[in-house]
């Protein structure tokens, strides 16, 4: 039986006492490498194991006879020092900084095949151990062997959408009386995310996803309203579509945030308030719901999705570069008190680019662009790992 990472919260959650105070969010602390080992496995495989403070955020790379797993929100560490057990693949481990990544970068006596999802564990701490992420490979002897791992995978994404049932709730921001930011030639905010979000809802689907919108239409909701149906749909993952305005008409870019108490910066802050404010048109229903979520969640669980949601992010995030959407200057990964955050669900809002920005606004109106946004938002949750 396959248990996702939400079904695993919930059975946490049925143990655990809740205690009556408010808890606090658990704000996403830097990720620190505790540990580098290889070991030989039956059927000459060999086993790599990176431990880690906290869940690692990661992607693989395959260069010619290497192995490079990128590590988000991590520092290079001298004093860990790689144990590497002899007759392995693995000749050589290092450690390369990467802007706020640690590459950990495996040399090998030949080239592998791109590793597949069975051959890559994420295991809980348990005992003297921390997070640790299991990588199992063999050599991939032949071209011919390639070709074979090209067509499995092929033939993997093929059947995917069967059993792919994770369920992505979809949440375009503003709507109705609520036009969220104008740009200069008019466009407004909640007509652009309304439009990205069908689109996103339509790649989703196709991939195989089961997909819920807040909204459909041009309706207002608040933000409380938008975290509850993310709940009562028992969402896997929450996506809240934005788009941004600066009072500097310069500033563009694409930047993610994930929900913490204390914002990331000031202008996560600023950015936080002037979202939340769109609940202050209507009556606020917030403060029930979230004392209702507060207390269903114990400080560990907040904890379990401020993980996930920050693994997402920074997921999202380099999906966008990638595809070369532009990022807005700055961390792309921030953190604040967004309201509409405020769930079990883990998630990100998306402030996919500035309408105060001219030249933004017109690429944030043209469906290329769009699509191009939406293919790198289905991608990072392709790879978002959904299982324990
Ligand atoms: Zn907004």
């Amino acid at each position: 039986m396959k248990i996702s990472r939400r079904d695993a919260l919930k059975i946490t959650g049925l143990s655990v006492v809740v205690a009556g105070m408010v808890p606090r969010m658990a704000f996403a602390a830097r990720n620190a490498l505790r540990s580098i080992r290889t070991g030989v496995q039956p059927g000459d495989k060999t086993r790599l194991v990176i431990e880690t403070s906290t869940r690692p955020s990661y992607s693989l790379t395959y260069p010619e006879k290497q192995l490079v797993v990128d590590i988000a929100n991590m520092s290079a560490d001298s004093s860990v020092t790689p144990k590497l057990a002899s007759g392995t693949l693995v000749s050589e481990i290092s450690q390369v900084q990467s802007g706020d990544h640690l590459q950990i970068v495996a040399k090998l006596r030949k080239n592998i095949g791109q590793l597949q999802k069975s051959q890559i564990m994420l295991l809980e701490p348990n005992g003297d151990n921390d997070y640790r992420l299991v990588l199992d490979f063999t050599a991939a002897s032949t071209s011919a062997d390639k070709i074979a791992s090209s067509v499995t995978s092929s033939g993997a994404s093929s059947q995917k959408p069967a059993q792919n049932k994770n369920i992505i709730v979809i949440d375009p921001g503003h709507g109705g009386k609520d036009p969220g930011c104008i740009g200069r030639g008019g466009t407004k905010e909640k007509d652009i995310v309304l439009s990205v979000a069908r689109r996103l809802k339509a790649g989703l689907d196709e991939a195989g996803f089961k997909t819920y919108m807040t909204r459909s239409g041009d309706k207002y909701l608040k933000l409380a309203e938008r975290a509850e149906f993310a709940e009562n749909r028992k969402g896997d993952l929450f996506i809240s579509l934005h788009a941004n305005a600066n009072p500097s008409r310069s500033v563009k870019g694409f930047s993610i945030y994930t929900l913490s108490e204390k914002a990331s910066d000031e202008e996560a802050k600023k950015l936080a308030e002037s979202e939340n404010a769109a609940d202050k048109i209507g009556v606020d229903g917030f403060t029930e719901f979230e004392r209702d979520i507060r207390a269903a969640l114990s400080s560990l669980q907040q904890h379990a999705v401020a993980e996930m949601s920050e693994e997402y992010a920074n997921g999202c995030a380099r999906a966008f570069r990638s595809s070369k959407v532009e990022a807005q200057p700055g961390p792309s990964v921030r953190h604040a008190p967004f309201a509409v955050l405020r769930s079990t669900v883990p998630g990100a809002l998306i402030e996919l680019g500035h309408l105060s920005n001219a030249s933004e606004e017109k690429l944030l109106k043209s469906p290329d662009h769009q699509n191009k946004l939406v293919a790198a938002i289905v991608r990072s949750i392709k790879n978002y790992n959904f299982d324990v």
